[in-house]
């Protein structure tokens, strides 16, 4: 739309694109606002659209993933999981339990990251194991202890959804709904979470190339929820003295065809608790908007991933580095 396009010209573009049977998405940037335009097949009336009032121009969007590209937004996209920004200047850390496990134990971790500087609470109540025989998850048994952590620190919390029936309890219960690198291409989750009113962090598959990550946070979009995360988590190599291969180069590839905020999570990236600092700091300087790491009081007797998490007091020390280490970088923490 042109600058000075008045609301009422906006709406009526969004009333001329629905009208033909497609779908709008009204996307404000810092200079104008666009107006995505998906569900049409084949060609497009350019002519009849430009002709509208207020209409700048019409752009066709020549990638397969249309909202989530800079080409439909050239700004980068703010999300905000409970009051806290991501993806602007302030970096944000997501920290806690793999899982839920007991209300003592989320709480004694929800309180050492708290006071260490974590912005935002994380800790699964529904977990996706290799193992049938490995602790599944509280449920919302869990989840009840996450909003009993949030309530008693302030800090909103994230959890992942792994199938439908999960998904509508979490929106209920958490601030933002993570979707597991084993859903990345779960497509009826996917359109789920797009039709929900909460956050997304929407971890890489373990296997997704670029062009999968982000077509998959296009289907969220897609449904109509713009309020999407990615997270890199590493991926299987043949690498063979850390649990995944952490892909930190994705991280300047999403920024440079998206507008999305980035994560990158060097828990389950490296899978060993004496490599999370170090990928932490690296993740920071390759421009990641934020972290999602785990943190156990007592790892070893943790019931998941307990090799991979680090202690309060660790999270603490990686906290001061990472103030160190943000403002070199333009960044905030
Ligand atoms: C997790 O965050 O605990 C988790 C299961 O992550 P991922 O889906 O990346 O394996
Ligand atoms: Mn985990």
């Amino acid at each position: 739309m042109r600058q000075d396009a008045t609301e009422a010209e906006v709406r009526g573009v969004e009333a001329a694109i629905e009208a033909r049977g497609f779908k709008a998405h009204p996307i404000p940037g810092a200079q104008r606002t666009a107006i995505g335009i998906t569900g049409n097949k084949g060609a497009f009336e350019a002519p009849v659209f430009e002709a509208l009032p207020g209409v700048l121009e019409v752009i066709p969007v020549s990638h397969a993933y249309k909202l989530v590209s800079r080409e439909v937004k050239p700004d980068d996209t703010v999300v905000t999981i409970g009051g806290v920004p991501i993806g602007g200047e302030t970096l944000a850390i997501v920290a806690g339990p793999c899982a839920v496990e007991s209300l003592e134990q989320m709480l004694t971790v929800a309180r050492g990251v708290k006071a260490a500087g974590a912005h935002i609470l994380r800790g699964g109540a529904f977990k996706p194991r290799t193992s049938p025989y490995s602790f599944q998850g509280l449920g919302e048994e869990g989840l009840k202890i996450l909003a009993a952590a949030r309530e008693e620190t302030g800090l909103p919390v994230v959890t992942e959804a792994m199938d439908l029936e999960g998904l509508d309890l979490v929106e209920r219960y958490a601030d933002a709904i993570q979707i597991g690198a084993r859903n990345m291409q779960n497509f009826s989750l996917l359109k789920r979470a797009g039709r929900a009113r909460k956050p997304v962090i929407l971890k890489r598959g373990m296997s997704a190339t670029l062009e999968e990550f982000l077509m998959s946070a296009e289907y969220i979009l897609s449904e109509g929820n713009y309020q999407v995360i990615l997270c890199e988590r590493g991926v299987r190599t043949f690498s063979d003295f850390s649990r995944n291969t952490l892909d930190l180069a994705i991280v300047p590839a999403v920024k440079k065809i998206s507008h999305l905020p980035i994560f990158v999570d060097p828990s389950h990236g490296t899978g060993r608790r004496d490599k999370v600092a170090p990928l932490s700091r690296a993740s920071v300087a390759v421009g990641a908007d934020g972290l999602m790491i785990e943190v156990h009081h007592d790892p070893d007797r943790a019931l998941s991933d307990g090799p991979q998490s680090i202690t309060p007091a660790m999270f603490e020390a990686l906290v001061k580095d990472l103030r160190q280490i943000a403002p070199v970088l333009g960044r905030r923490l």
